[in-house]
């Protein structure tokens, strides 16, 4: 069986030297990448930028901007039994990217624009065999929240963490899965969330 896993931050240029990104290290991405890999499935990890080493014996393909994510994950996604979106991809970039180093200005407007949502993309091409796992971190409402993306998304499962989880951080994290179960843990870490995930994907992919 073949798992796609998304992983990192993505990096949107302002100019040859400036971007916009998140704090996202890609930890869990690897967590999860490293403990299937060793349960026995085939494992592709489309990382954006960070400094982890990748786990030996998988596919790895490295991307900067969350449009050069879209296209590795819809191409690849094509052969997966499940994809794991676990990359904090940055919403929005810059309408136009400068080439070389913008000049210092007193004051200056940086105008955004929407990146692709890759799962909303991903949800068009999915067959019923297919399972997709997203993430929501939430400031407010976490469940209601979560709710909301899990259906926009046509995920099933999503895994709801809170701005306390960057970096080795725990949190207070909620799986909400299609068929409507809500399981809540209080502060718990990277590690023990990569453990449910695994043991969720065990339990609802067939080998
Ligand atoms: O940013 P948001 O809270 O909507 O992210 C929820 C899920 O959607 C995450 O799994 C993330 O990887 C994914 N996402 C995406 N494309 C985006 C933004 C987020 O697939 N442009």
């Amino acid at each position: 069986m073949k798992i796609l896993i998304s992983a990192g931050p993505t990096r949107e240029y302002i100019d040859s030297v400036r971007f916009i990104s998140n704090p996202s290290t890609g930890k869990i991405g690897y967590l999860l990448a490293e403990k299937l890999k060793l349960k026995g499935y085939s494992i592709t990890l489309v990382s954006g930028p960070t400094h982890l080493k990748p786990p030996e014996g998988i596919k790895l393909i490295n991307v900067v901007s969350a449009e050069e994510m879209e296209k590795a994950i819809l191409e690849e996604f094509r052969k997966a039994d499940c994809l794991i979106m676990a990359a904090a991809v940055s919403d929005w970039r810059p309408e136009k990217r400068y080439f070389g180093k913008l000049k210092i200005k007193e004051r200056w407007d940086l105008r955004l624009v929407p990146t692709p949502d890759i799962l909303k993309e991903v949800s068009k091409l999915k067959r019923d065999s297919q399972i997709v796992i997203g993430f929501a971190l939430e400031t407010e409402n976490m469940e209601d929240n979560a709710l909301k993306k899990l259906k926009e998304k046509k995920l099933d499962l999503i895994v709801a963490n809170t701005p306390s989880f960057f970096g080795d951080g725990a949190s207070d994290v909620i799986f909400i899965s299609k068929s409507g179960d809500v399981k809540k843990f209080e502060n718990i870490g990277k590690e023990k969330v990569a453990e449910l995930i695994v043991k969720w994907v065990e339990n609802n992919l067939t080998k």
